[in-house]
């Protein structure tokens, strides 16, 4: 699984009333409740990868990233980040173009407090954890996180390209249906066994037919 992470307003809230708490590595504390809801995850999920896609993302060396986790409660073994992000992309546009430069099969979620991302088309809003920036990533969060994971299962199977909303519907079939789908097989089976049928006669001008 894929976890596009953020920093400012999820793992660290941004609370205007208060000064952060900078740790002697020069970075922002977590917030605990955050760590709490993050470590859960990556317990639940061993084989999790965390794309940074937070505005810090270039400050720091993967390797430096790791340590910032750790020193925070989390320990990850599979870091990545989006690429700088050079001409001011929205974050929306930014993970909408490494997904597209990337040949993703996994399940993936993204956890942000930008708005932007609320203009992500469906297939990968229906994987947004919006956060408050204020509030960042909580408890509350923890039911919708478990919905998208239960939910993405199949994503392997129906991986679809980026541009494209693809809706399975679940949906089983009413007994109208069912009966016009039962009717349009048991037609067919009997239009080809007339075929066959006639298809074991040997033309009239011969006179037999073939056993
Ligand atoms: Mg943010």
């Amino acid at each position: 699984m894929l976890i596009f992470l953020d920093i400012d307003g999820v793992m660290a809230p941004a609370k205007s009333w208060q000064r952060p708490d900078i740790l002697e590595d020069g970075f922002v504390d977590f917030s605990s409740k955050a760590v709490s809801v993050l470590q859960d995850v990556l317990a639940q999920n061993a084989d999790t990868t965390i794309i940074l896609t937070t505005s810090h993302k270039s400050r720091f060396s993967l390797s430096q990233w790791k340590i910032i986790f750790e020193r925070r409660g989390l320990n990850v073994n599979k870091l990545e980040s989006l690429n700088d992000n050079t001409n001011f992309q929205s974050r929306k546009v930014e993970i909408l173009n490494w997904y597209a430069s990337n040949d993703i099969h996994e399940d993936f979620i993204i956890i942000d407090d930008d708005k932007s991302l609320n203009d992500l088309p469906k297939f990968y809003k229906d994987r947004l954890i919006l956060t408050s920036s204020l509030v960042g990533l909580n408890e509350s969060h923890w039911a919708d996180i478990q919905y998208i994971l239960a939910n993405s299962k199949n994503m392997a199977i129906f991986h679809e390209p980026p541009d494209v909303d693809f809706v399975v519907d679940p949906r089983p079939l009413s007994v109208a249906e069912e009966k016009v789908i039962t009717d349009f097989i048991r037609a067919d089976k009997e239009k080809r066994t007339r075929k066959d049928q006639k298809a074991k006669i040997i033309p009239k001008s011969k006179g037999n037919l073939l056993v």
